[in-house]
């Protein structure tokens, strides 16, 4: 079903396409909001985005500067109305199943390319997959495949481990500490296009570390890329909850961090 509206799922509150409203900003100024696109409908059977979907709309409106918007099909992505918005957030894969066409594919890169933001949750690695090479550059980094070849696997099993951040300066992570979180730590992600990881994991089983969350640039456009959050209790993480806030807010040209936060004793 073609989907032609985007709807705000966590005001409860519905949005038809063209109906868009704005925000004011000084010429020159930071923008004072940004207006996110949260794309999912379909993924992997053992993804449950009608519910991990919520969750993570309800944990970046804790930053009041961000406005979240849905769509259930990422076919969406090929009109016009993406440009209204400041952020893109994939959260599907098209599993065994074609993603969204060559023209919703040419709109998302001409977004990303001209300057805007955005952000991939866990298996949104995986879309596209042997449809669209140049996904790579958006993403940074994409799914290696369902056949990874001897010595290789998807990920650990789900369970605990610890995520480390490692550039302290980036704003993205600035005065946050490393924490424990249960989730499959990732460990199937292939490519060459430059990124800059914020936060990697030690395999408990090769003892190897992984990205879990990286940042990346295409033409004049901020990719946030984070492979935390299979399920809703991976993505209820206060932590984790907080990457993707800040990683948004990045993304969006926006400070990671709200002023009115920085003053807080
Ligand atoms: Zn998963």
């Amino acid at each position: 079903m073609r989907i032609s509206t985007a709807s705000r799922i966590c005001g409860g509150l519905l949005i038809c396409g063209g109906l868009f409203y704005g925000f004011a900003a000084e010429p020159g100024a930071l923008p004072a909001k940004a207006r996110i696109l949260l794309v999912t409908g379909v993924d992997y059977p053992g993804h449950l985005w009608r519910q991990t979907a919520p969750v993570l709309c309800a944990a970046l409106k804790q930053d009041p500067r961000l406005e979240v918007f849905t769509v259930e099909d990422p076919q969406f992505l090929d009109s016009p109305a993406i440009h209204q918005y400041s952020v893109i957030l994939l959260h599907f894969q098209n599993w065994q199943r074609p993603g969204p066409d060559e023209r919703a594919r040419e709109n998302l890169r001409r977004f990303v390319e001209g300057g805007k933001g955005l952000v991939l949750v866990h298996f949104a690695c995986g879309a596209w997959h042997d449809e669209w090479p140049e996904f790579s550059k958006l993403a940074g980094r994409v799914w290696f495949g369902s056949d990874p070849g001897p010595g290789k696997r998807q990920h650990d099993p789900y369970g605990p481990f610890r995520v480390e951040l490692v550039k302290p300066e980036h704003a993205i992570v600035r005065g946050l500490a490393d924490f424990d979180t249960q989730d499959e730590l990732y460990t199937c992600l292939i490519g060459v296009h430059p990124i800059e990881v914020v936060a990697q994991a030690k395999s408990p089983l090769d003892g190897k570390y992984y990205p879990m969350a990286f940042v990346s640039r295409e033409g004049r456009g901020r990719t946030f890329h984070c492979v935390l959050g299979h399920d809703v209790k991976a993505l209820s993480v206060p932590a984790v909850q907080e990457l993707y806030r800040r990683g948004c807010a990045w993304a969006a040209g926006l400070d990671p961090v709200p002023a009115a936060l920085k003053q807080a004793p």
